[in-house]
């Protein structure tokens, strides 16, 4: 089986949109063994659509677009498809009355122009949207499907899901696949990716990396006979190479993790904040029911406030400045102690793009102060920061990490 895949707009040639859906489309059909022959992308012009729609038919079995589905004027891929297809446009009555139903729950004026999104090219199929208002197009035409998808990447992600990939697989007898995300914290993609070779060789497994700041998700898909068996071994074996790096699955994010094993130890905890400037209390309010584990956190972003609002001793201030593990450790204590926490978490540490009393910038101290042991802090190792604001930015999202994940 052969895909064309053709994403619309004219944001994607600007490079205002980076065009994830054509990489998360790519890995999705790469998953299931089919193969992506051409990935074009082209701007909101009518003659352009239909031109590619008409190009990826002549080449492969199928071709999916995705974008320009939505009810403004610029939104032509409906048009597109009905002009590929030699038919007009005829208005679909189950899905007017759905878009009026939407809107009237809603306690709003249906605008003329959003009935647009009830037209379909006649003799098309709607794709089911789970996650969304706008349904997925499908026309069946000689040369193959033309499957016509929203822009909006987790409504096209749900729609390709729930009926292209199972409808493609069984067009094509594509093996069955399961597949689970596992979240790891605190290696780099190359490490993840080395240590789990032995998995990678596995027949049947493939394994996808999805990197973010000091965070490696990996998606494992099996594919055979009795897919899940495989799966569970193969997530098995993830598990056994990547020891605690690994703190959760699926949707479970390292803030989510920390609430629950807080709670499970009838715990709290409260931050001591320098370079992250409350990023670390941010991400540790983002769940509803934060406040059960989470007390506060102090910014104590100028020197002079350690030693103030936690207790930092001056004189080691004086003479270390404020990034020193020794710091580090103080901050910890000293706002468990004074926020009356069981754990208390201290960052501090160089964010750039300047060094600061003499220490590189990536030079990170973190800290965590418990209720029994004595104080942890660890030294992470970043990657060598590049110049100017996004080095910044990422260095403080990765210090986020370091932290709950040492907490
Ligand atoms: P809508 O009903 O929202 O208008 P649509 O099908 O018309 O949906 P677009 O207007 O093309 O889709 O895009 C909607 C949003 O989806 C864009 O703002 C953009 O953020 C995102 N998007 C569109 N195409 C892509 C793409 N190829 N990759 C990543 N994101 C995309
Ligand atoms: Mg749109």
């Amino acid at each position: 089986m052969r895909v064309e895949l053709v994403t619309v707009g004219d944001e994607l040639l600007l490079g205002d949109t980076v065009n994830g859906n054509a990489a998360w489309l790519g890995r999705r059909l790469a998953e299931r063994d089919v193969e992506v022959t051409r990935s074009v992308v082209v701007g909101d012009r009518l003659e352009e659509i239909v031109q590619a729609v008409r190009d990826g038919l002549d080449r492969a079995d199928a071709v999916i677009t995705t974008g320009g589905l939505g009810p403004t004027s610029d939104d032509l891929t409906r048009d597109a498809l009905a002009k590929a297809a030699g038919v007009g446009l005829v208005r679909d009555p189950a899905l007017e009355r759905r878009l009026r139903d939407r809107v009237a729950a809603a306690g709003r004026t249906l605008q003329p122009m959003a009935l647009r999104m009830a037209d379909v090219p006649e003799g098309a199929r709607t794709l089911a949207n789970s996650a969304g208002s706008a349904p997925g197009l499908c026309v069946d035409l000689p040369g193959g499907p033309v499957y016509v998808l929203p822009g909006v990447p987790f409504e096209m992600h749900a729609i390709m899901d729930e009926v292209v990939l199972p409808e493609l697989a069984e067009r094509a007898g594509l093996p069955e696949v399961a597949r689970r995300t596992l979240r790891t914290a605190g290696l780099w993609e190359s490490v993840v990716a080395a240590r789990l070779a032995p998995v990678e060789a596995m027949p049947g497994v493939t394994l996808a990396y999805l990197p973010d700041p000091a965070e490696v998700r990996v998606r494992v898909t099996a594919a055979g006979d009795d897919p899940a068996a495989l799966l569970a071994e193969a997530e098995g074996r993830v598990r056994e190479l990547l020891g605690d790096a690994v703190y959760g699955a699926e949707d479970e994010t390292l803030d989510r993790v920390v609430h629950r094993l807080l709670a499970e130890r009838g715990a709290t905890a409260a931050t001591a904040e320098s370079l992250t400037g409350g990023l670390i209390g941010a991400e540790l309010t983002r769940m509803p029911g934060s406040s059960a584990t989470f007390l506060g956190a102090v910014v104590s972003y100028a020197t002079g406030l350690k030693h103030r609002l936690l207790g930092v001793d001056e004189a080691l201030l004086a003479a270390e400045g404020a990034v020193h593990p020794e710091v580090a450790r103080q901050m910890a204590e000293g706002v468990r102690d004074r926020l009356g926490a069981s754990y208390g978490v201290a960052v501090t540490g160089v964010a750039g793009p300047e060094p600061q009393d003499g220490r590189p910038v990536g030079t990170v101290y973190v800290a965590v102060a418990g209720p029994g042991s004595p104080t942890r802090v660890t030294r992470p190792r970043p990657p060598v920061p590049g110049p100017g604001d996004e080095s910044r930015a990422a260095l403080r999202r990765m210090t986020v990490v370091y932290a709950l994940d040492l907490l």
